[in-house]
């Protein structure tokens, strides 16, 4: 049996007609750069989150740059991340010559480990970016405290987080995104909000904030040729906001699939001694946007897996502060060692909503006959 780690076909052709349909209507309208597809959607991510505000833009990327800027990450201030993440998480604050300072990420949770954000504030500190990463929120009662306390700003970096929710001391669950000044959600195909083709979002509860980045989207204008800011020509594509307008109907029926394929790789491979799974912490609404596994003899493992057609995909094979890239801010080897132990030991196994179980059993019955070898 063959198992992609991903494919968007199996959605479409379920759905097609009204992809088409949705995909078509842009076309026939001409309404390319910010039609009122991109207006709907932005309204409604409003009311699905929770957040006053949602801006579309060209990319998760983009989304995590322009917020940077607008927040003052940049000119030599200091912002507090994780080195354990996507690039792009910490490439936002060093685009406008912002300072990432890593802190390590906690063994059980993968996230950011927040008894070790404060030793590290100092009066450049400007900012912390957590990342809610792989299916749970980072610890944002401990964030905004600390933020709140040092006078910081918090952008979230919720790329792949959309739909999660975290309960915490407010007592209700509130949306990734829509706790911090800043929070971005990412389109990228295969995100558990993905579309066809790249594209991001800026949410926040602050009204100038909303009214900088919305000019900011468009060169910085107020007006129309009127630029107030050197900013950026980045918008969420008509197309794409229509695509996903389709999507997003259907969005917590998906998270739901998504639950249960993970139960099932639970349940599958609890027996299995050779591998962990993450724990989750704190009272939150998780969504396995990846399923994740910590296990022994990972490459031989992997190589396994692909030898037997199933795909799978290594998030992150090495942590940030040990890129090329970032030579130039003085870390090295064994500087974070939870995060460069994790990456030697964590794998992704496929997983999206229409996965059969017969597919997950297959992966769960490889991964155990590998380690009976
Ligand atoms: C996907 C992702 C991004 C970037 O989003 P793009 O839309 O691909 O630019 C940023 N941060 C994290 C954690 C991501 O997973």
């Amino acid at each position: 049996m063959k198992v992609n780690f991903y494919t968007s076909l199996r959605e479409y052709n379920e759905k097609k007609g009204e992809f088409d349909k949705a995909i078509q209507s842009v076309i026939e309208k001409g309404n390319f750069i910010l039609g009122e597809q991109v207006t709907q959607l932005e309204k409604d991510i409003q009311e699905y989150t929770g957040a006053k505000h949602a801006i579309g833009v060209a990319s998760g990327t983009d989304a995590l740059v322009i917020a940077s800027d607008i927040l003052g990450f940049k000119d030599g201030k200091e912002v507090i991340t994780s080195p354990f993440t996507f690039l792009a998480s910490a490439s936002c604050i060093i685009k406008h010559k912002g300072k990432p300072v890593f802190v390590d990420i906690d063994e059980d949770t993968l996230q950011i480990d927040v008894n070790k954000i404060e030793e590290k504030i100092n009066e450049n500190t400007v900012g912390i970016l957590p990342i809610h990463l792989f299916n749970q929120m980072s610890d944002m009662d401990k964030i905004m405290e600390i933020a709140g306390k040092h006078n910081l700003r918090v952008l979230e970096d919720a790329a792949e987080a959309f739909g999660m929710r975290f309960k915490g001391n407010s007592g209700e669950y509130r949306h990734s995104g829509t706790i911090g000044d800043f929070g971005v959600y990412s389109f990228f195909p295969t995100k558990t909000l993905g579309g066809y083709g790249d594209g991001g979002m800026i949410v926040t509860n602050d009204d100038n904030l909303a009214q900088l980045v919305k000019s900011y989207r468009v060169h910085g204008a107020s007006k129309k040729y009127h630029y107030d800011f050197i900013g950026y020509n980045s918008r969420l594509d008509t197309l794409q906001a229509a695509v996903l307008s389709v999507k997003l109907k259907y969005i917590d029926e998906a998270i739901k699939k998504r639950e249960n394929i993970a139960k099932l790789y639970i349940e599958g491979l609890k027996d299995c001694k050779n591998i962990r799974f993450p724990k989750v912490k704190g009272d939150q609404h998780q969504v396995y946007y990846v399923f994740n596994i910590l296990a022994e003899n990972r490459y031989e493992l992997a190589e396994y897996l692909k030898k037997n057609e199933i795909g799978t995909s290594i998030y992150y094979p090495m942590p940030l502060h040990l890129q090329k890239s970032f030579q130039y801010l003085g870390y090295k080897k064994g500087d974070f060692p939870v995060a460069e132990k994790i990456a030697q030991e964590i794998i992704a196994l496929p997983i999206y909503p229409e996965m059969t179980t017969e597919e997950v059993e297959f992966v769960c019955e490889t991964i155990k006959k590998f380690y009976r070898k």
